[in-house]
């Protein structure tokens, strides 16, 4: 079939189906009502979800081949991989965590404790272990108030992220609107989600198998 007729057809089904809700809408659901729908009481605050918040990356976007043909230009000098006496037992691939420079660059900056790397490139000093100062190369920032955002609850698919500061003006205008007798209970707040949070998903939605999902997966 001609593409444009297949078009054209499909756009008049959609007309006629659109034609058909908008008529269903006006017969049944009594749109005066929205106006007094109590869907923006504190108590289904729980089942909404924040807007995402404020991503701080600190990587930044040069490498140690720009640092290179910088010293060069700005120094007319040339940073030679490290003259080694003895073999390098840094692991091959190693590498510098803020310039990406390769194991020839680097060495070890205490000696025999070998707990520490330093990069002849850029200066940097840093713990070979995965878990080092630039391992985290993001920050949250809730985004009403700019607060870094704290873990608070590892769930087995997701991290909960939550925005603590108490100053926070989406926590006090959600605050606002929570029953007085609530407030005056121990924990009383707990009943409700007062402050910002991020869910931060762990699985691959991408190679997630529906059939295999766990039974609890769902669960806030
Ligand atoms: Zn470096
Ligand atoms: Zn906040």
């Amino acid at each position: 079939m001609d593409i444009i007729l297949y078009l054209l057809q499909l756009i008049q089904q959609l007309y006629q189906q659109n034609c058909f809700l908008i008529k269903f809408i006006c017969k049944y659901i009594p749109l005066k009502q929205w106006a007094f729908d109590d869907s923006h009481s504190p108590k289904y605050q729980k089942f909404k979800i924040d807007e995402l918040p404020r991503i701080d990356n600190f990587k930044q976007d040069w490498d140690w081949k720009d640092l290179l043909s910088y010293y060069k230009q700005r120094y007319g000098k040339k940073i030679k991989p490290i003259f080694r006496r003895v073999e390098c037992d840094i692991p091959q691939d190693c590498t510098c965590p803020a310039c990406n420079a390769p194991v020839l660059y680097l060495s070890w900056n205490d000696g025999k404790k070998k707990s520490q790397i330093r990069c002849k490139v850029c200066q940097t000093h840093f713990s070979p272990t995965k878990d080092n100062r630039f391992s985290k190369t993001t920050k949250l920032r809730c985004p009403h108030c700019s607060h870094i955002l704290v873990p608070k609850k590892d769930r087995k698919h997701f991290i909960v992220h939550k925005c603590v500061n108490d100053k926070c003006p989406y926590y006090l205008h959600n605050l606002k609107k929570v029953d007085k007798k609530d407030l005056k209970e121990d924990y009383g707040k707990n009943k409700y989600k007062l402050h910002y949070i991020y869910r931060e998903f762990q699985i691959d939605f991408f190679k997630m198998d529906l059939n295999t999902l766990p039974k609890n997966a769902s669960s806030l």
